[in-house]
């Protein structure tokens, strides 16, 4: 049976809801998958349009299937599916003199088995408890994807982020922040925000310097949220990271000779054509490093419209435009597409949704024209999308792989927050040191001195930026291989081999640490 504690609130006098739903009655439906009743609801009310699942209930069909082939009982995987609790938290914010807006926040905690847990908090009209629960339970199985020792979580404030001014949405920050620090739903050992759609390394710095005041005592609370700007704590490379993640997964696919012959591409990234959904900051970031590694930027595709041209775009330019007008409209050496999910069907070698959950469906899945789809947002592809996809033989770079390098960088900057030190301080010029000295001696055996450059270039330490690129590099290509390595022992796609490993990495934890109070 599931509880649902009441508190009071009172400085905003109304009452938020904690569900404990760890131990949650799990009710079995004719259809082959669970539903979790939180708040006495199931989450597959939230219908979708057209009658696909909900977003949700997508990331519950994906466990499924993998958690059918993983090995793990039954009794795991249930207590693995549910979400642990959710918080929803009511508040007014002052928008004018006498003018209030009740502004609405969720932060569900999808898997505690390792702490603290991890994700980011979005800010979206349409944000709803059923959305943030998918995005949570993605986090879980992401972090165990690419070995980060945080259980999933994920947060979501439903406000339309462009409607408020900067001070508003200070005031917003602030407040949500305050909610999570009454309910513990925050803190470096418990719960560690990040940026999410509408939210970025401003909302970030919001967070920790509001937690702060509430911890003056606490050494470590600058760990309490990641994706901070770097002068508060935030380390280099964060930015850009889920973007690079992107790049890096996607450049070692194509290594592999399985994905060469299915696509009939070559292992290379320079010359693929690639379509990108959404120039946010993960749109914006894998666009920049396919760009700079010699592939084509074909076509970008935002809210109000897309930009093509078959040549190339050059990103930096339209990123420029895009950020002074608000839109790609009469931007130069482009065509607009004015129908926004037309960018989708496009023909190209590699596709790239960054935007959102749910682009790809039934009523556009037999239109797509790509041979790989990367996967950088959150849920971009809806089951039955993704059986058409299969079917057509355009390989699927899942979501909780892909995309996983925003954690992976995020986990690096907790760790340097609680080591209150930039990485590289203590070795990098004991490194030169080591290096220059190994360089004379060779100089003197071989009787030619290096250049300047070429000295520089051979004995230069590990800036942070440099440390956080090669530790990102090699968990990805690690986690890359891992999925390759169970889809070939499994016969299965991609999307499922990742689940597989990512249940049964859980699974060891669960059933390593026990069930309190069971028998
Ligand atoms: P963002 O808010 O910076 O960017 C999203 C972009 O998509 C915006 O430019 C927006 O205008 C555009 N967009 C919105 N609706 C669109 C539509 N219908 N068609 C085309 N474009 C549309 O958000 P982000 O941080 O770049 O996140 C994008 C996706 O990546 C989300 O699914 C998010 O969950 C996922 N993700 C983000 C991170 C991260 O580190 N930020 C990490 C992992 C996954």
């Amino acid at each position: 049976m599931f509880s649902s504690l009441f508190f009071s609130n009172n400085m905003a006098s109304k009452t938020f809801r904690v569900a404990k739903v760890a131990n949650a009655t799990i009710f079995k439906h004719s259809r082959p998958y669970f539903y979790p009743v939180i708040n006495g609801r199931s989450f597959s009310t939230a219908t979708a349009k057209d009658h696909e699942p909900s977003f949700l209930d997508s990331v519950q069909i994906y466990f499924d299937k993998a958690a059918r082939i993983s090995g793990v009982s039954e009794k795991t995987l249930s207590h693995m599916k549910a979400p642990d609790c959710t918080l929803q938290v009511t508040f007014p914010i002052e928008i004018e003199d006498d003018k209030v807006e009740i502004v609405t926040g969720y932060r569900v905690h999808h898997s505690r088995h390792l702490l603290p847990v991890k994700g980011g908090i979005r800010y979206s009209p349409v944000v709803d408890e059923q959305e943030v629960a998918a995005l949570a339970a993605l986090m879980t199985y992401k972090c165990a994807i690419v070995d980060v020792p945080f259980g999933g979580a994920k947060g979501g404030v439903s406000i339309d982020p462009k409607k408020f001014t900067t001070a508003q949405l200070e005031r917003i920050t602030r407040r949500y922040t305050v909610e999570l620090c009454q309910k513990a739903f925050i803190g470096p050992g418990v719960d560690v925000p990040a940026p999410d759609v509408g939210t970025g390394a401003r909302e970030m710095a919001w967070i920790m310097d509001t937690f702060r005041q509430f911890h003056p005592n606490d050494v470590d609370s600058i760990g309490c949220v990641t994706g901070k700007p770097i002068s508060l704590g935030g380390v280099r490379g964060r930015n850009e990271a889920t973007g690079l993640g992107v790049y890096y997964g996607v450049r070692e696919f194509l290594s592999y000779p399985e994905v060469q012959k299915a696509t009939g591409l070559s292992g290379k990234i320079e010359g693929k054509r690639i379509i990108i959904q959404g120039f946010g900051k993960v749109g914006y970031w894998a666009s920049k490093f396919f760009e700079n590694n010699g592939a084509k930027v074909i076509g970008i595709g935002e809210r109000d419209c897309g930009a093509y041209n078959p040549n190339g775009i050059n990103v930096e330019e339209l990123y420029n435009y895009l950020t002074k007008t608000g839109t790609f409209r009469d931007a130069p050496s482009v065509d607009i597409i004015d129908d926004t999910l037309k960018i989708l069907e496009l023909d190209c070698d590699i596709l790239i949704p960054a935007a959102l959950e749910r682009q790809i469906g039934l009523w556009n899945a037999t239109k797509v024209n790509a041979k790989i789809i990367c996967e950088a947002a959150n849920g971009p592809i809806t089951p039955a999308a993704d059986d058409i996809l299969n079917e057509k033989g355009i390989i699927i770079l899942p979501d909780l792989l892909l995309n996983a390098g925003g954690v992976t960088v995020s986990y690096f900057e907790w760790l340097k927050n609680l080591s209150h030190m930039r990485f590289g301080r203590m070795t990098k010029k004991w490194d030169e040191l080591g290096k220059s000295k190994l360089l004379e001696l060779v100089e003197s055996n071989v009787g030619r001195n290096l250049t300047e450059s070429e000295r520089k270039s051979i004995v230069q330490g590990a800036e942070e930026r440099d440390l956080v690129y090669s530790g990102l590099e090699d968990t990805m290509i690690g986690a890359c291989q891992e999925t390759r390595s169970t889809a070939a022992s499994k016969k299965v796609d991609f999307r499922t081999a990742a689940f597989v490993n990512a249940i049964q990495k859980i699974a060891a934890v669960y059933e390593g640490s026990g069930i309190m109070f069971m028998s």
